[in-house]
């Protein structure tokens, strides 16, 4: 993809799931690939593993990596993990806000503490990335990329899960204002909403049952893969997406087509 080799990416969130597709996939680009990483030492030995196993698949990637610690629902960590990045990769281009968590209970019921993680890591530790990363963008003085991983309940609804629903859906909104307000620095900033996804983050994933059950409510009849994320994020930190900004893009298999108006119900046919 046009515009990635040799680029300077932060990925969050980068050792599971959706973020390490991403990642990986920005490593073979040619891209050095800055993986945030929590507390979860394996995992980023996995994922250092997977992004050797695809370079070697395309004949040598050429770019580097770095992994960088830090939790993203912490101010300093952010501060502490931009800095890393610009210090040892000598500047950051593009940021990838990946990192999410989800928490389960009727509205009614669900404890504070609950609602106030989850919104700090998806929501306000998404801000202050980019918070950090615009800083560096405008200090160096040219254009820079950020794309926020969102998702379908950006728009649609999904009870018991509010403060999940309430943090992509303040995501669009987040990704339009920092794109309308930076578009004049040449700074993009879009988002991608994955529908159901096959990763750690679903119980479903690796359980065939529930799994076709999910599958049963998508109107293409199937998950979609972390790997197909990772295209249209590369996709739209590259040059062919550089005319794009304060975009979400829905990757879902037509989740978000209202699937239960796929047969008429409504026009007394
Ligand atoms: P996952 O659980 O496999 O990955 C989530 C990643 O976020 C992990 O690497 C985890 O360590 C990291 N993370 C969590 N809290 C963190 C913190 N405080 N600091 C740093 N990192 C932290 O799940 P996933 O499906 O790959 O999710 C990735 C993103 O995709 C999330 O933002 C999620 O909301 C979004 N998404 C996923 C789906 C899906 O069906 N899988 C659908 C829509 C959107």
């Amino acid at each position: 993809m046009k515009g990635l080799k040799g680029k300077n990416v932060l990925v969050t969130g980068a050792t599971s799931g959706i973020g390490q597709a991403i990642a990986a996939n920005f490593a073979t680009e040619g891209a050095n690939v800055a993986l945030n990483y929590r507390n979860d030492p394996d995992k980023l030995e996995e994922t250092k593993e997977l992004i050797d196993e695809m370079c070697t698949q395309v004949g040598g990637c050429g770019g580097r990596e770095l992994p960088v610690k830090g939790d993203v629902s912490e101010e300093a960590d952010i501060i502490r993990m931009c800095n890393e990045v610009v210090e040892k990769l000598g500047s950051l281009d593009i940021l990838i806000n990946n990192a999410g968590i989800q928490t389960a209970s009727p509205s009614h019921k669900l404890k504070t503490s609950d609602f106030d993680k989850v919104i700090q890591v998806n929501l306000r530790g998404a801000y202050l990335c980019a918070r950090e990363a615009i800083k560096h963008f405008l200090d160096r003085g040219h254009s820079g990329i950020i794309i926020n991983v969102s998702s379908v309940h950006e728009i649609i609804p999904r009870p018991t899960y509010v403060s999940y629903s309430m943090s992509k859906g303040a995501m669009e909104n987040m990704t339009k204002t920092l794109a309308l307000e930076y578009a004049p620095h040449g700074i993009r900033v879009n988002a991608v909403a994955p529908g159901a996804t096959a990763t750690p983050i679903n119980s479903w994933t690796d359980d065939p049952q529930k799994r076709k059950e999910v599958e049963s409510h998508i109107p293409m009849g199937r998950a979609g893969t972390p790997e197909e994320m990772a295209a249209i994020t590369a996709f739209l930190a590259s040059d062919d997406a550089s005319y794009i900004t304060g975009q979400t893009l829905f990757i879902d298999g037509g989740l978000t087509l209202y699937p239960d108006f796929l047969k008429p119900w409504s026009a007394g046919e």
